[in-house]
Parts: C-alpha cells; structure tokens; sequence
C-alpha cells in the first residue's frame, strides 16, 4: 500500500509565504515555516495522501478521539545549516524509530519510517531557507500524530493524522552556558514502570505542568523526578535525561521502562565512551547524590535532549536544603559535549558515528 505511495507537493503562492522573524530575537517554538507534511491513515487504506502542503489550519470534529482520550505521540529534531549553506539532520531515522515504539504502546498505526524520512527531507529542502544561520540557532522539528476519528468510547481510534511541522527556534543560550536551578519533587512523580513514561505521548506533559510551576514560582528552572515507588531513584530533569559524574564516572539512570530513552542521551554516552569516560548506566539514589555533593565528590549534573542538547545543572534543592554543583558554574564534561556535539550537528566536524544525514 504506501510503499507505492507518492509524496504531494502542493507549494505555497507567494501570498502564503510568510514574513521571516529577525534571527536574533527567534526564542523558541513561536515561529513557524511556511510548509507541513501531512499523511493520513484510516483501517481501510492505511497510510495514505501524503504530502508536502503550505502550513494551515486542521478542521476536526469535536468528537474527534486525541481531545478525548489523548492518543497523541510526537518527536522532537533538528536540522543544522553550516557556513556553506549545507543542511544537516541528526540521527533522524532514530526519532522515527521511537515514534513507531510510542506507536506501538499508544495502538496506534507503525509510520512507514523511510517515506516519511522521505517527506521530511523533501519538506526541510521546500523550506531550507527557514534554517536560522546565527550561532546555535537552528530549525526545530515536530512529527506528530494524532487521533481524528470523531466518536466517544475508550479503543484505538480508526482514523489518525500524522504531521510534522518545523519552527526557526534561537541560540539555547546566547551568552554561553548559564547553568539550570533544579528543584527535587518528592510531591508529584512523572510515571511509573508499566505506565507510558518511556513513550512521548502528550499526557506525560500535562501531567507534568503542575510540578513545574510550583518549581518556578519558588525560582527553580526545572523538576527534578525521582521514582514513584520509593521516591528517591533519579529519573530525569524536567523533558530531559538526566547525568551525574561523580569519582571520575559518569552516571545515568538505566532505561527501565519509567523514562524516556533519548537520542542526546544515547550520543551521550557513546562520545564518553569513545573518550575513554567510565560510564555506568545503573540505579541512583537521590541520597548517593548529596552524600557525593557533601563529600565533594559530585564533580558535574547536566540534563540531555534535543532542545538544549547539554544543560549543566549549577544546583538543586531538595527537601528544602540547596545544594550547588561545581560551584554553579558548567563542569568541563558538559562543556566538550556540547562543543562536540554541537559541531557534529553542524557539520563542523568528522561525524565518526555517522549521526548526521545531509539533505542538501
Ligand atoms: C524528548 C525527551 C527527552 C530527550 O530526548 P532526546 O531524544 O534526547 O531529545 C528526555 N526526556 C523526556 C521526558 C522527553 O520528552
């Protein structure tokens, strides 16, 4: 069925080409480029319709299932330009790959992974002149899907939409790196073994929004999670994986079904490694954390993903007492990986675990 199926290109006119933001003032995820992928998939024929089509509005009935009982899943990418107008995408294959796992554990229908990398390139290329060129800015991108078939009743919907949408999103952090306040929740956890924690489905997020603001109110960046059973193994740091090194090694919690596996965190550990870094994938406890930050063994905290790539963590509280990492300041590991990775994804520097996919 859709491996027969052809990609649409329905262009914008020039009246639906939109006026460019500044590049200096992008911030992030308000802007967006001028053309979406869309492909929809119903039981009789799949996935089908596919195409590359100025960005517009969704008409949907208000029955329409994800408004009801959230089947929605997303991935979150980027694509870099270099000096030389070159266009890069980092380990795109991999966001597809997860999405298709999200799918899985959500009942909704698997993405026909190479045709919709397909369209992603096609549609990066139509819009390439949306990629920010100022330092550390670049292009993010969201493949989601959603259930639009309109009925009432709890099953896997029969209808769904799948679209990826791209904004122009600004430098994380303009005048080089300001290490994050982070606060412990022992209050509200995130997920538990068994549940959807591993899976980018939406809900996670609403859930999530509560613990976050009472964070900020008290003047902290991000939560950070701790598991629902016990309360004290250390899950992640807001939307990001999590990383301590302590005595030289660098530590992040296992993948154990709670927490999502992310790509940043996997590039993560594959660099350390190929440095020579001790990295352990293992069980951590809150209270390892601070026993280490007394004793002056906690050396670097920084958080991984897409969005920030590294985020050092220059303190955090827990149970009302605060304590600092490395001073506040960014630890030397955090720094060389961002620099690192940053330069891979730019096309800067040799890629040696071909991460990056050139579009053009
Ligand atoms: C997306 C995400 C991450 C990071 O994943 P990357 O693939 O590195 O961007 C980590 N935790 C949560 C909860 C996320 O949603």
């Amino acid at each position: 069925m859709w491996e027969n199926m052809e990609i649409g290109l329905e262009k914008a006119g020039p009246a639906q080409l939109k006026v460019k933001p500044a590049q200096e003032s992008l911030g992030f995820g308000g802007h967006f480029t001028d053309h979406m992928f869309l492909m929809k998939w119903d039981r009789q024929k799949g996935w089908h319709d596919a195409k590359v089509c100025p960005y517009q509005p969704f008409i949907l009935d208000p029955a329409a299932m994800v408004f009801h009982y959230g089947q929605a899943i997303f991935e979150g990418l980027k694509a870099y330009k270099n000096t030389n107008g070159q266009v890069f995408l980092f380990r795109p294959r991999d966001n597809f790959e997860r999405m298709n796992s999200s799918a899985l554990r959500m009942c909704m229908p698997r993405l026909p992974v190479e045709k919709v990398f397909k369209g992603l390139k096609a549609l990066v290329y139509l819009d390439r002149d949306w990629i920010p060129t100022v330092p550390g800015a670049t292009l993010y991108i969201r493949p989601t899907m959603i259930a639009v078939e309109p009925a009432l009743g709890v099953r896997p919907a029969g209808e769904y939409f799948f679209f990826i949408i791209m904004s122009p999103v600004g430098a994380y952090y303009r005048e080089g790196f300001s290490p994050t306040r982070i606060f412990v929740t022992d209050k509200y956890v995130r997920a538990v073994k068994g549940g959807v924690g591993h899976v980018k489905t939406s809900g996670n997020y609403a859930a999530s929004i509560m613990a976050a603001e009472e964070a900020h109110k008290a003047g902290y960046t991000q939560v950070l999670w701790l598991d629902a059973c016990d309360r004290k193994f250390i899950e992640e740091v807001g939307t990001s994986n999590i990383f301590f090194k302590i005595n030289d090694e660098l530590i992040t919690p296992p993948l154990g079904g709670s927490i999502l596996p992310g790509i940043t965190r996997d590039s993560v550990i594959q660099l350390a490694l190929k440095w020579g870094v001790k990295v352990a994938e293992r069980l951590i406890t809150i209270d390892e954390v601070i026993a280490a930050s007394n004793d002056g063994s906690l050396q670097e905290t920084f958080g991984t993903g897409t969005a920030a790539v590294i985020s050092p963590v220059g303190e955090f509280c827990y149970q009302d007492q605060k304590y600092l990492v490395n001073n506040g300041t960014t630890g030397p590991l955090a720094q060389r990986l961002f620099d690192e990775l940053q330069a891979i994804q730019n096309g800067q520097q040799e890629d040696p675990f071909k991460w990056i996919t050139r579009v053009g």
